[in-house]
């Protein structure tokens, strides 16, 4: 099934920009659950395990709340089992390390989450380094990371991870492009690059990974064939920035005050969505872009660990 959405933005007088696609996270994604549902059924039938997600959520974080309740809901949706343990802010990262410890050890648990940030008396680095990397469904674990880089069979980290399955669903060709990730965090934007340039399909492009100290960051954009937006500042990546014909991802969420909404917030990504999507060939919007493949993502790397486990 190609899943598309095709536009043509003709409204703007005496302008002709390349005709842009939609990259529909939420779709892509409902159709990647539908499948993994159909694939945990027949487990179901034939009498072997369905998958177990062990969510660990410290403190009452607003965002983190909602990451965590959208995970838990998918994984309902897909017929998977979860356990959500909510632990208060004040937690000690000793007893965190215990409750994980016990999720290693449980032969029924066959992925762990911790939800990101955690409070400041806890070292996150030390928690990731806890996680059994056979049940790192997050693929944070530096085991999980060597791997990855190697090439070798890994978890990886869920928002990289559901970029590829996007940019494949999709069949974008990749081979020999030019991609610029901007940003270089563990969980997004230095993984994206390793990803982008392994020889793999999609994969074997050429990459640039740009940061806070980039100098010429407009200029290698401009170069750019692909851009992936994971820098964290609403609406930074701007049509000037941005080549005509280019695929943009736009990861960034950011919450954004707005009135007008009953929450008191809107969703705003990293990319002027309105003024680059007409230069574009394919592009994700935020909200129902990157979000729901994140998801998706890892419901897939917990399928993935009930079977090698099982
Ligand atoms: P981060 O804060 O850990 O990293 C941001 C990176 O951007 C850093 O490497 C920094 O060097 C770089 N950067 C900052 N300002 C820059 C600038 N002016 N020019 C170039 N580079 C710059 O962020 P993160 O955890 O990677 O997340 C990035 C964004 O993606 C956030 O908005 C986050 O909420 C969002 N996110 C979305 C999902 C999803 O599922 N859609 C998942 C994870 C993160």
């Amino acid at each position: 099934m190609r899943l598309q959405n095709k536009f043509s933005f003709n409204f703007f007088e005496g302008v002709t920009f390349a005709r842009m696609q939609i990259l529909d996270g939420k779709k892509t994604a409902q159709a990647i659950k539908e499948e993994l549902k159909l694939n945990v059924a027949q487990r179901s039938v034939e009498g072997k395990k369905v998958p177990h997600l062990a969510a660990i959520l410290v403190g009452n974080n607003g965002a983190s709340e909602t990451y965590i309740a959208a995970k838990v809901k998918a994984c309902e949706e897909s017929g998977f089992r979860s356990t959500l343990e909510r632990m208060d802010s004040d937690t000690s990262e000793a007893k965190l390390i215990d409750v994980i410890q016990q999720l290693n050890t449980d032969p029924d648990i066959d992925g762990i989450l911790v939800q990101l940030p955690l409070p400041s008396q806890i070292n996150e680095e030390n928690i990731i380094n806890a996680i059994d990397p056979d049940k790192d469904v997050d693929g944070f674990h530096p085991v999980n990371v060597g791997r990855m880089v190697l090439g070798q069979p890994a978890f990886i980290p869920a928002t990289p991870y559901g970029i590829m399955l996007l940019l494949k669903h999709y069949k974008i060709e990749t081979a020999g492009k030019h991609a610029v990730v901007i940003g270089r965090s563990n969980i997004v934007g230095r993984p994206m690059s390793i990803l982008l340039s392994d020889n793999k399909n999609p994969g074997n492009c050429t990459v640039t990974l740009c940061h806070s100290k980039t100098t010429n960051l407009k200029e290698l954009c401009l170069q750019a064939d692909i851009i992936v937006a994971a820098l964290g500042k609403p609406e930074f990546l701007k049509a000037d920035m941005v080549k005509e014909g280019a695929i943009v991802v736009d990861v960034g969420i950011t919450r954004v005050k707005d009135d007008t909404k009953k929450s008191g917030f809107k969703l705003k990504g990293d990319v002027a969505f309105d003024e680059v999507a007409p230069k574009c060939n394919f592009i994700t919007p935020v909200p129902g872009g990157v979000g729901p493949m994140t998801i998706a993502a890892l419901l897939k790397n917990t399928f993935n660990s009930c079977i090698q486990k099982n």
